[in-house]
């Protein structure tokens, strides 16, 4: 996969890009990570990348030519600096703003198959809405608040789908049984020792049934997830058996209110 984030702050990657997981990631070339700076696309001569909002209003608003230009740029190129194949699936082009479709480990695991993705950060008060309308393909939000820029967001973006590709986890299991992967919240984990204050680990874990253990880890992400994040239960797919258990869960909770 290639990954290229258009930014006015590309220093904020160095750390991120290079370290952990995503830095083993580019090490072994599962994926390429770059940064382009739109500035260096502005067409006028002091190098500004933005203005005022037409209609008056406070903030400044990012101008269309450099971000335009940078993906163009971009679009021109395959990640060794040769032109792009014509044959090549076109980039997503992906908008992080507040405003966006909400990032779920759904959108990522979407994401993860794709073979180039560009992420455009934002800053300031927003983006001349022409880019909105025509030059991206996804527009993102990684919650409902608002950051002063789109770099972290983007971070949060790039790290979430760039675990999934294939090779970059040490243990694949790991994806696949994590919170979300199949709707559910993950089970509780423990490791040695196997009582620590006086606290023990349940017996099940110890026991070497993994059929038991398999069981016990559905029912914990079961419990968990309903009583944490109930609303998730409703789409996921659940045994006739695991559906009854669940009714029973809140007549008994209605009951007892
Ligand atoms: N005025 C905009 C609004 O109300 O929707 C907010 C602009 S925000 C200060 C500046 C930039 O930060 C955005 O263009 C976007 O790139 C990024 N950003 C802020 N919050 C975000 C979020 N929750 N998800 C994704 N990007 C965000």
């Amino acid at each position: 996969m290639r990954i290229d984030v258009l930014t006015l702050f590309p220093e904020m990657f160095e750390g991120v890009f290079g370290s952990s997981i995503l830095g083993k990631a580019r090490d072994k070339g599962l994926v390429s990570l770059s940064t382009l700076n739109f500035r260096d696309f502005s067409t006028n001569k002091h190098n500004t990348v933005d203005d005022t909002p037409y209609g008056g209003g406070g903030g400044m608003v990012l101008k269309p030519e450099p971000i335009f230009g940078a993906v163009e740029h971009l679009l021109g190129q395959a990640g060794n600096g040769e032109p792009e194949p014509s044959s090549a699936k076109p980039p997503r082009i992906v908008l992080m703003c507040p405003q966006g479709e909400p990032l779920t480990q759904r959108k990522a695991q979407e994401l993860s198959g794709e073979s180039h993705l560009i992420f455009v950060c934002g800053h300031y008060e927003g983006y001349d809405e022409r880019i909105r309308e025509h030059l991206v393909t996804d527009e993102l939000s990684i919650g409902d608040y608002v950051l002063t820029g789109g770099e972290l967001p983007a971070m949060v973006v790039i790290d979430t789908v760039v675990r999934l590709l294939p090779g970059v986890l040490g243990n694949e299991q790991s994806a696949v049984t994590d919170s979300f992967s199949d709707g559910l919240l993950e089970y509780p984990h423990y490791t040695r020792p196997p009582e620590f204050r006086g606290w023990k680990v349940p017996d099940v874990l110890l026991s070497g049934h993994h059929a038991e253990i398999d069981k016990w880890r559905r029912h914990q992400s079961l419990e968990r997830t309903h009583s944490r994040r109930p609303e998730l239960l409703h789409v996921v797919e659940l045994t006739e058996k695991e559906r009854k258990w669940l009714e029973e869960r809140r007549r008994t909770e209605n009951g007892s209110d």
